[in-house]
């Protein structure tokens, strides 16, 4: 049998951790056959809402399920962890600037960063989910300097689920026989989702999806302006952020990173600039990639046009100015 795998939810009493635990429990993340054992970190304030999600937990009888930590200790949550999933974070409020916002998140995600660096797994690897999720995961990486750079990415995968669902609607081709969106760059509203290199599996083979859809002002305009603004839409009408939707994107993104990308498709994931399609250094940018054994490689040689080109640097600049506003909060 499997040594059951340590994943850390933290944030775990919020919204996306409540849909996200059961998820992780039930193998979604890494498998029917891995066994798990749930790692649960929140704040005080929510400890007791923490330790009722923990009931729930036992009250599910997962068989997988091998053990539960709910705590409000960031060093014993993250103890020995193999997987990290951060979805703690301070949320933007009313009336916040974006630098009090940042402010705040480069402090919690400075001291996780340390809590990781210290107790976690050495092959800890690192999916933040909260925002500004690009450079949460650049504060951690900074703060955490013996988690290999590889090990830290953050989560672009939901937006890139929202880009094959709208071309699946439009289409009438089922979700799993549309591939290879890209969303590059920042996940905020500067993110560019990408259709150029996308195909639909058709019964006569595969086929680009500019051609199947054949109406560029639509996958030049609305489909990207839906796509970036598909979280507000949730809002106002769920009254509540997008929160199944994200928890099971971040088991899509854990498990291809992990148990591998299907040959000739590749997914979205934030990771460090290697520089790679002019995209500055240095910066956690979401680009499109594989997974093999473990590892994510950025997908190369991709042909980036006029237009392409000018997004990309778009969102490349606003990680940029991020970075810098998080340094001067440090
Ligand atoms: P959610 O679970 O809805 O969201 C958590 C984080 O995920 C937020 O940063 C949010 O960003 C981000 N997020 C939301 N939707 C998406 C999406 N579609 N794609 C990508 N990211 C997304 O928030 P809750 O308030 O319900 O839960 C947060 C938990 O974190 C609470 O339990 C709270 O106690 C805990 N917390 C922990 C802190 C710490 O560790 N020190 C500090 C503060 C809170 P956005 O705000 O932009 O929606």
């Amino acid at each position: 049998a499997k040594q059951p795998v340590r994943v850390l939810v933290t944030g775990a009493a919020g919204q996306i951790g409540y849909a996200l635990v059961p998820m992780i429990a039930r193998g979604v993340m890494l498998g029917p056959d891995q066994p798990v054992i749930l790692h649960m970190l929140d704040i005080p304030p929510a400890a007791e809402s923490l330790n009722g999600v923990k009931m729930e937990l036992i009250d599910s009888a997962f068989p997988l399920l091998k053990g539960v930590v709910a705590t409000t200790d960031v060093e014993e949550a993250c103890k020995d962890v193999n997987i990290a999933v951060m979805v703690g974070g301070f949320p933007r409020k009313e009336g916040m600037e974006r630098k009090d916002v940042m402010s705040k998140n480069v402090s919690i995600y400075k001291s996780q960063a340390s809590a990781l660096e210290k107790c976690a797994a050495k092959d800890v690897k690192v999916l933040v989910v909260a925002n500004p999720a690009n450079t949460n995961a650049l504060i951690l990486k900074e703060f955490a300097p013996s988690i290999p750079d590889k090990n830290i990415t953050c989560l672009t995968r939901l937006d890139h689920n929202r880009a094959l669902g709208q071309i699946s609607e439009r289409t009438g081709f089922q979700v799993s026989d549309v591939k290879n969106v890209i969303i590059w760059g920042n996940h905020s509203s500067t993110q560019y989702p990408d259709v150029n290199h996308a195909v639909v599996i058709t019964p006569k083979g595969e086929k680009p999806v500019r051609e199947v859809v054949n109406d560029d002002e639509w996958l030049n305009g609305p489909f990207i302006t839906t796509v970036q603004q598909r979280g507000a839409a949730i809002i106002k009408a769920r009254k509540l952020s997008s929160a199944l939707s994200a928890a099971s994107s971040a088991c899509d993104h854990i498990r291809d990173w992990v148990l591998g990308t299907p040959k000739g498709t590749w997914v979205s994931m934030g990771v460090l600039s290697d520089g790679s399609y002019k995209v500055p250094k240095g910066v956690i940018y979401s680009f499109p990639v594989t997974c093999a054994n473990g590892e994510w490689s950025i997908v190369q040689g991709l042909l980036i046009d006029g237009f392409s080109r000018t997004k990309l640097d778009a969102t490349a600049d606003e990680l940029i100015e991020e970075k810098e506003m998080a340094y001067s909060c440090l």
